[in-house]
């Protein structure tokens, strides 16, 4: 009779070297030999990209598998002595966590527990009594703090809108050097796998963005909606440097997990991704760096809205909002501090009703057609072509045509957050949908 185990991992790299991904990677390879069936891919959680102290890409992992009663010691020993080796343990702020479940089934609370992770903030305190609860084991280094996604990544189960990535890792002789992919080969592959793969590149700026930049072991990602069609992707790339391993990954990115809505803007809480409604109140302003700011308001309150340069044409369509317009605002909410206010961040804009665009112009001559010029404050209008004199007439009220439209506006691609979903996933969002069986080949070796 084989036993059931869900092993959770959370912030075990740092800026400077690692990826929590890797160490997963890692141990997908180490646990086989112990033969351990996995009952998922390993997943890939995401948790609220808004909270300060959050990891590089607060992506936390986990495992889950099925074991040999007699290999339990040895499985957990693996996964401890793979966190420490791999850890940046030395970095300030990188305080890993693990946690192993063993029961097959995930308690509710723990996917509350999950979905507050993912939206909003928790503390240790809450994870230790769920942990306490449910006999779960926890080892957390340094300050512990680890645990907590560690915990989220076991309590969330997918079950929800869910997407997959297949990740290549590098040779570590080849950290830190330029990644070796042909572009016009991801370019055809994203052509070739569209709408069922996306961000593999940014249209705006005809650029790859499938390959990260930095120090980590990760070579490239391919995110997609099934583990076939990112494995088909995967093989369609020309890589030009060895791949040291691959695994496919189901995960919440690309699905607006984080995001939760909000009845009244009153109600908004710093570090809680939002989607809200509300009447634009102050026209978008420029400040510095370039980013756009405005004021959205309900009946309870106002609050600032921000759309910073690099979202690109997020940004573009900012510009052009005015007074009244009423609009759908999504993004993470930055806390007050001593020189801005409580402000939404931008991810995406939805325009829902554009307020009409009023101007008063001077009237046209009715004699000669050509727009007549003011002879001063209530003192009429004459005409510089005929000469004819209008000393009564007032200015006429012309609507000016909006150049934007009613609907869902984001960032570019390049600026878009891991959880953020995409243009082409609208509609294709999956439901209850549960994996029977993994694919024949989800990683490598
Ligand atoms: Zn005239």
């Amino acid at each position: 009779m084989k036993k059931t185990m869900h092993i959770g991992l959370d912030d075990t790299d740092s800026t400077r070297k690692g990826c929590t991904t890797y160490v997963a990677a890692l141990l997908v390879e180490k646990l086989l030999k112990l033969d351990a069936g996995f009952i998922d891919y390993p997943n890939l959680i995401r948790l609220n990209p808004n909270v300060p102290w959050k990891t590089r890409g607060n992506g936390a992992l986990c495992l889950r598998i099925q074991h040999d009663e007699s290999v339990v010691d040895k499985v957990k020993e693996t996964v401890i002595s793979t966190v420490e080796k791999q850890a940046d343990l030395e970095c300030r702020g990188t305080d890993p966590g693990i946690v192993f479940f063993r029961s097959p089934r995930i308690p509710r609370e723990l996917g509350t527990f999950a979905r507050k992770t993912i939206t909003g903030v928790v503390n240790l305190r809450d994870a230790t009594r769920l942990l306490k609860k449910f006999k779960g084991e926890a080892i957390g280094f340094k300050s512990g703090r680890g645990v907590i996604g560690a915990l989220a990544a076991v309590g969330e189960n997918l079950q929800a809108d869910h997407t997959y990535e297949i990740i290549a890792y590098r040779t570590p002789e080849n950290y830190g050097s330029k990644r070796m992919v042909d572009e016009a080969s991801v370019f055809e592959m994203d052509a070739a796998t569209r709408p069922y793969t996306f961000n593999n590149v940014d249209a705006e700026k005809r650029r790859v963005i499938i390959t990260p930049r930095g120090p980590d072991p990760i070579l490239f990602g391919i995110r997609g909606e099934s583990p076939e069609i990112v494995k088909k992707a995967f093989q369609m790339v020309k890589v030009l440097e060895p791949v040291e391993r691959w695994v496919i990954f189901r995960t919440n990115q690309g699905t607006d997990a984080h995001l939760k809505r909000v009845e009244k803007l009153s109600r908004i809480t710093p570090y809680s991704p939002l989607i809200a409604r509300g009447t634009i109140s102050a026209s978008p302003r420029m400040i510095r760096g370039r980013h756009m700011i405005f004021s959205i308001k309900d009946e309870s309150s106002e609050v600032d809205c921000a759309a910073y340069e690099p979202t690109g044409a997020l940004r573009a369509v900012v510009k052009k909002l005015i007074v009244g317009d009423q609009v759908e605002v999504y993004g993470g909410v930055r806390s007050p501090s001593r020189n801005t206010p409580l402000t939404i961040n931008l991810e995406k804009i939805r325009l829902l009703k554009l307020a009409s665009q009023i101007v008063f112009r001077n009237p046209l001559c009715s004699r000669c057609g050509r727009r007549l010029k003011s002879m001063g404050t209530e003192k009429g209008f004459r005409c510089d072509r005929c000469g004819a004199r209008y000393p009564s007439l007032t200015k006429v009220e012309a609507r000016m045509k909006r150049e934007i439209r009613r609907g869902l506006y984001m960032t570019s691609t390049r600026s878009q957050r891991h959880l953020t979903k995409p243009a082409v996933r609208y509609g294709m969002e999956k439901r209850h949908e549960r994996v029977e069986e993994l694919a024949r080949e989800w990683h490598f070796p």
